[in-house]
């Protein structure tokens, strides 16, 4: 297969023998027919593979995954019925209850409520870091019973790029994986195996599906981590697993042993499987996922730099801006552009941010982002409103923040629109 993934995005996952469909089947059936209970056995037992009830695993998915994993060069892949699942499953695979993690604080709400609150309650504990902290200070949040490292390649909403080589030291040389969220800039921009993370999420909701239709997540592992050298830290990994006949999955499964715990254990147990419709669609739309990203950071550069010049607006935070906090690390880490979000500062206060929102014509006022039409959220009043100032402070969101994300409409249509917008409530 190409090492090009805008080729691999439309042309990965499924291989069709001669007069097979062209596009994968939609696999629309919870069970598999055998013709021996003894073949049955051996697919419970994990000591043959094949399909037996689609809770754990599906043809149509299994593709879509395919996909998935060759975008971002991993070794195996699952998707998830959401991004939200994607991330639990991918720490709650090797985390216990009594078990730490350490996390950057610049982090997507839900995750971070996730994190927080409902994992804190399964006795799962973390410590957050500002991701721009000292190599010093991010080794100073470790503990012995640190399991994971997590973090998000460029951060939602506040479109922070990730110091990979940071972060991938510091969990190397303590001996855990680094897990990163690559959600934003997507395997197009950004490939976060290649510069040493262990194990990649995503939720597919956003540039991956593209076009607001399914929620969806998934998880890809480079199988680079060695579990066997750190055995007593992770003993799901290495020790006997008794609900499947004594496997050990870091022993029996090579590079596919975590995902195939998270499906076998996690997927059995919890049972967040996309509905195959679902991935089948996410699989059709990942197929322009390369065009449209290109278009999504050329129409986000041309909006950001309208916005920086302009007077009524106090400050914007985009990779791509030459002067960004953040542009070394771009340039570093993605060269070919980042995502179509902006985030910028509109002064005046709660209200005025609204009342310029509330002024689109065009632009949408969505709990979204990453699809094909522009929309505009206001986080420090929606998706963050349960953080205290001081955790929108530390998840980089201020009050003042207005997120917008960039579709693939003409450039000039987007910027008309914030112009009348921003007209519309002059004081
Ligand atoms: C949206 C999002 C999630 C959660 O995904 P869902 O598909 O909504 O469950 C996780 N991480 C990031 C970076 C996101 O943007």
């Amino acid at each position: 297969m190409s090492n090009h993934v805008d080729t691999t995005c439309v042309q990965g996952g499924y291989q069709p023998n001669n007069g097979e469909p062209r596009t994968p089947p939609i696999v629309a059936s919870t069970t598999f027919k055998y013709t021996s209970s003894e073949q049955m056995s051996r697919l419970f037992d994990l000591s043959e593979s094949g399909y037996f009830y689609t809770r754990l695993q599906n043809p149509t998915s299994d593709t879509v995954a395919q996909k998935i994993c060759e975008m971002e060069g991993g070794a195996a892949a699952m998707l998830t019925s959401s991004g939200q699942a994607a991330n639990f499953f991918a720490l709650f695979n090797i985390c216990n209850a009594g078990d730490h993690i350490v996390a950057s604080s610049a982090i997507y709400g839900g995750t971070y409520n996730l994190i927080n609150v409902t994992m804190r309650k399964m006795g799962i504990e973390c410590t957050f870091v500002n991701p721009d902290c000292t190599p010093e200070e991010l080794d100073a949040a470790f503990q012995s019973n640190t399991k994971a490292v997590f973090a998000e390649s460029l951060s939602n909403p506040s479109v922070k790029v990730l110091d990979f080589d940071k972060f991938v030291n510091a969990a190397h040389s303590h001996g855990v994986p680094l897990i990163v969220d690559n959600t934003f800039p997507t395997p197009i921009n950004c490939r976060p195996i290649e510069f040493g993370v262990d194990i990649v999420t995503h939720s597919t909701t956003k540039y991956m599906d593209g076009h607001a239709t399914v929620v969806g997540g998934a998880i890809i592992d480079s199988g680079n981590f060695d579990w066997m050298k750190y055995a007593e830290k992770f003993p799901g990994m290495t020790q006997p697993d008794d609900s499947y006949h004594g496997v050990t999955y870091a022993k029996d499964f090579g590079k596919a042993a975590f995902i195939t715990k998270a499906t076998v254990q996690l997927m059995r147990d919890l049972g967040s499987t996309p509905a195959p419709i679902n991935a089948w669609i996410l699989g059709t739309h990942l197929e322009s996922l390369g065009v449209r990203m290109q278009r999504h950071c050329e129409n986000a550069q041309k909006v950001a730099e309208w916005l920086a010049q302009d007077p009524r607006i106090s400050w914007v935070n985009y990779p791509g801006l030459p002067g960004d906090e953040y542009h070394e690390l771009a340039q570093r880490y993605m060269p070919n552009g980042t995502c179509g979000v902006i985030a910028f500062g509109v002064p005046g206060g709660r209200e005025k941010v609204s009342a310029v929102l509330d002024a689109l014509k065009m632009i949408a006022i969505a709990t979204h982002v990453a699809d094909a039409r522009s929309c505009t959220l206001y986080p420090a009043g929606t998706t963050h409103r349960q953080l205290t100032e001081e955790q929108l402070e530390e998840a980089g969101v201020g009050i003042d923040l207005v997120r917008l994300s960039c579709g693939i409409e003409n450039a000039d249509d987007i910027i008309a629109d914030l112009d009348q917008a921003l007209d519309a409530v002059k004081d």
